[in-house]
Parts: C-alpha cells; sequence; structure tokens
C-alpha cells in the first residue's frame, strides 16, 4: 500500500548524471571544491580566487559551472552539500585510489571450524575467509568467504592493523544490516527491500556447499536498494542477533553493552556460533526460527517472509 502522500519520485530539476560528471572533470573545479571544503567558513569571490590561482576570466567560467555544487550565501561562496559529498568520496580514497590486498591471514580462528582466517581486499570489497571449510557465502564468491562487504572505502585501511580492518568491516556491515533491515538504504535513504531466500532442497555436499544453491546456509536474508543498488546478504542469524530479545540475552551471558555483538560473538567465544541453529519451520506461509544457545535452554526467534518476529521462546 502506497502511504499517504508519499511521493511518487523526484523531480531531479537539475542535472543529469552525465552533466554533473562532466561538470567535475576539470582541475580548476575540483580546485575550487577542495578549497571551500579546507577552509570550511564561506570564501569571498577574490579570496577564493587567489586561492584557486586561475586568472579572474577562467575562474569567473568554472565557478559558475559549479552552481549545483556551490552556492553563493551571504558571507560569500560555500559548498552546498552535493559538493560536500563529492570532496567527502574523495576523501574516503573511493576515487582517487585503487588499493588491493591479497589474501593475509590474521591469526583469528574461523568461527565456523576454528581453522585460520584471512583477509582480502580488491574492487573495494573486503573479505575475510576461512582457509579450510567453505565459509558461509558460496555462490559468486570465492570458497571459505564468510563475509564480504561491497564498498568498503580505502580510507578505512589507513592507519589501521588487519584485525582492526576486521572490526570496521563487522561494524560497517552491522550498522548497514540494522538500517536496512527498518527499511532504510543506508547509501541514498530510499526504501530498502527485505526478503528471504531459502533454499528449497538444500543439500551439502563433499565439497561443504549445497548442489542445489550453490552456498552453505539454507537461508540467507537479503536486503536491497532499488535505487542506488546496494544489497547484503547475510546469513539469518546475523541480523536476527540485533532483535532486542537476542541483545538481552547476551547482554546477560557477556555483559555485551556496546553495537559490537557480531565482532565479539565470533572472536571472542569460539565456539558459540555452531550452536546456533536456523531452520524452515513452515513454507507457506513462510516461516524460519534461529535459536541462540543460553544458560537455562534456547533463545528461539521466528520470522515471517518480511523479516518481522512472529513469535519468541524464551529460555528457561
Ligand atoms: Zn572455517
Ligand atoms: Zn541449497
Ligand atoms: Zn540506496
Amino acid at each position: 500500500m502506497e502511504d499517504e502522500g508519499a511521493f511518487d519520485g523526484i523531480e531531479p530539476g537539475g542535472v543529469t548524471p552525465t552533466e554533473a560528471f562532466s561538470l567535475l572533470g576539470n582541475e580548476t573545479r575540483i580546485s575550487i571544491l577542495q578549497t571551500l571544503w579546507e577552509d570550511e567558513e564561506s570564501m569571498s569571490f577574490s579570496d577564493l580566487q587567489c586561492a584557486v590561482g586561475v586568472d579572474k576570466g577562467n575562474f569567473n567560467y568554472h565557478l559558475n559551472e559549479l552552481s549545483h555544487f556551490v552556492r553563493r550565501g551571504e558571507e560569500g561562496y560555500e559548498l552546498r552539500e552535493t559538493g560536500k559529498q563529492v570532496i567527502r568520496a574523495v576523501l574516503a580514497g573511493v576515487i582517487t585510489d585503487v588499493p588491493e590486498l591479497d589474501p593475509v591471514p590474521i591469526g583469528r580462528p574461523c568461527p565456523f571450524c576454528g581453522s585460520g582466517i584471512s583477509l582480502r581486499y580488491e574492487d573495494e570489497t573486503m573479505m575475510a575467509s576461512c582457509e579450510s571449510c567453505a565459509g558461509t557465502s558460496g555462490g559468486d564468491l570465492p570458497r571459505g568467504v564468510f563475509m564480504s562487504i561491497d564498498g568498503f572505502p580505502p580510507a578505512g585501511l589507513a592507519g589501521r592493523s588487519l584485525p582492526e580492518v576486521l572490526e570496521v568491516a563487522h561494524l560497517l556491515f552491522e550498522a548497514s544490516a540494522a538500517t536496512m533491515a527498518q527499511g532504510v538504504c543506508p547509501e541514498c535513504s530510499a526504501r530498502a527491500e527485505t526478503e528471504l531466500l531459502v533454499c528449497e532442497e538444500h543439500e551439502i555436499v563433499s565439497d561443504g556447499l549445497c548442489e542445489a544453491c550453490g552456498r552453505v546456509p539454507e537461508i540467507l536474508v537479503e536486503f536491497t536498494c532499488r535505487n542506488c543498488g546496494t544489497a547484503s546478504r547475510p546469513v539469518l542469524w546475523m541480523p536476527a542477533i540485533y532483535h532486542p530479545a537476542a541483545v538481552a540475552l547476551f547482554y546477560e551471558r557477556w555483559g555485551f553493552d556496546t553495537f559490537r555483538e557480531l565482532q565479539r560473538l565470533f572472536f571472542t567465544n569460539p565456539g558459540y556460533v555452531e550452536g546456533i541453529s536456523e531452520e524452515v519451520v513452515s513454507t507457506d506461509p513462510l516461516r524460519v526460527r534461529v535459536e541462540f544457545p543460553a544458560e537455562t535452554g534456547r533463545l528461539g526467534l521466528t520470522f515471517d517472509e518480511a523479516f518481522d518476529v512472529v513469535e519468541i521462546e524464551r529460555p528457561g
């Protein structure tokens, strides 16, 4: 059902993506944006021209071309939000750097089998994979991957050790999944959709993957934004750990009091992940259940096809 008064879509009224890219394809214009960013305050025409260092006629022309990114306020010229976003993308290294990281062991155990794990980074994707088991992902991902985060900015690598990079990747994943699960795309703020993907003929064969779906897990949660294409497909229990009943369990059991449950479940409580179970309770209507081990039994959360909790079984 459409919400009352919902927008039908946005009338752009500004520039097309092609125009936006071509407007920015010029050194003087990027230099104007950078100067305004660094200065933080509004700048007069002459101060800005002096800082950018080109002749007046040229400068005037380029400044006019940037009206979508720069505004003239009462105090002088300043960046619009669009201009700030361009500079933030540059600072995140997304546009300027293309680092790659061959798989490096990081001295942490695989949460599923206890073997070593390694990190690799390519095409702005951070992947953590197990050196011996099939991980969780399957599909198009290399064997052993159990976490893959697209759009991990190169700036996230700078000045951090590899275990710290893994923590950052987990935090980004958690923040993104928590937002997507509420129906909001964290990248563009458009509506995000949630769907459960269930393999109906799931059977793990000798290489650790299911022949029918090519993955390890039978159930995945798929979060998708149709506007910008942001998507993630965690195993069911990962976003399930943010249900208040699960947060309460982890708080009681280990004193988790920060937004880092996933990280701590994975690496400070080896073996716990193996005790988490997932099952398809019914297919029509679709109901899936996750169970987390508790000291006095198990916490069961049953979800419907939209990933809403429809039943909670408390331990003990
Ligand atoms: Zn493993
Ligand atoms: Zn399958
Ligand atoms: Zn989006």
